[in-house]
């Protein structure tokens, strides 16, 4: 058997807010204060070519939504050498407007995505606007536009899209979110995208405060540690700590790409 390819993986930091402790646990946090969220896209790149994770959200809509935009995140792929207009890959974790905007920035890719997550913008479950606020609803019919162009695979659970890259669903966040296994130089290491959105939502059992099935959120914190080979190798989809426990991709690249296909800094 031929052994499994290894990528190089980053994650790009593209935008962050000011928050507090109190925004990101369910039954907030009984010692409130300062706890800043990160925004992130991740790149898996070896010579045969990248497969983008999620694709962030743009300026405009940073603006509406008080965020603190720092950079385009597609054009940011050219940080850690990929051209976005060759990319034949992109991986969404889910339809959240922070992970799916932009995706009109990728000429040749197909989009991968657990079919119960576009069932879930396009349902009844919209009809409550709690949930429905975070979604961007051009996002959600550009992806049915993009189904209708036949550049949509939907999944309905596990699966191998290329040796050394396998999907996972882990709904709960949200009713079709998956999380991402990549195949490293340090062996698997998982993207975990919005299924905990900081190391401490999986670490204190207490999920983030944006929610369609506690239940299943909770249990989520399970998958992602039976697809893990140690807790070093999950990364969280929105802390701040990723910038800080990996390394740069380069010194000029400090805070903006780090490399996850090397042991953090714990
Ligand atoms: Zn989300």
């Amino acid at each position: 058997m031929p052994s499994l390819p290894t990528y190089d993986l980053f994650a790009i930091r593209y935008a962050m807010r000011a928050a507090k402790r109190s925004d990101h646990f369910i039954g907030g946090d009984p010692h409130d204060g300062p706890m800043p969220m990160d925004y992130f896209v991740w790149v898996a790149a070896s010579d045969a070519g990248a497969y983008v994770i999620d694709t962030g959200f743009t300026a405009e809509v940073a603006a509406r939504r008080g965020r603190t935009f720092l950079r385009c995140p597609v054009e940011s792929l050219h940080l850690v050498g990929v051209d976005p207009d060759a990319v034949g890959h992109v991986i969404l974790t889910h339809m959240h407007y922070d992970h799916v905007g932009n995706f009109h920035k990728f000429p040749r890719a197909r989009f991968h995505l657990q079919e119960p997550e576009i069932r879930y913008a396009t349902g009844r479950l919209m009809c409550h606007a709690r949930l429905r606020h975070s979604f961007e609803v051009e996002d959600v019919v550009g992806m049915v536009r993009l189904n209708y162009a036949g550049r949509v695979d939907f999944y309905n659970g596990a699966a191998e899209l290329a040796p050394g890259i396998t999907l996972h669903p882990a709904p709960g966040h949200s009713v079709g979110l998956q999380f991402v296994r990549v195949h490293t130089r340090r062996g698997w290491v998982v993207v975990a995208s919005d299924v905990t959105h900081f190391y401490e939502n999986m670490e204190s059992g207490r999920p983030f405060s944006t929610a369609v099935n506690v239940g299943d959120m909770l249990e989520a914190f399970g998958t992602l540690a039976a697809h893990a080979p140690a807790h070093e190798h999950i990364v969280p989809g929105h802390d701040p700590q990723v910038m800080a426990r990996y390394p740069a991709v380069s010194p000029e690249l400090a805070g903006i790409a780090v490399r996850l296909d090397v042991k953090p800094q714990m």
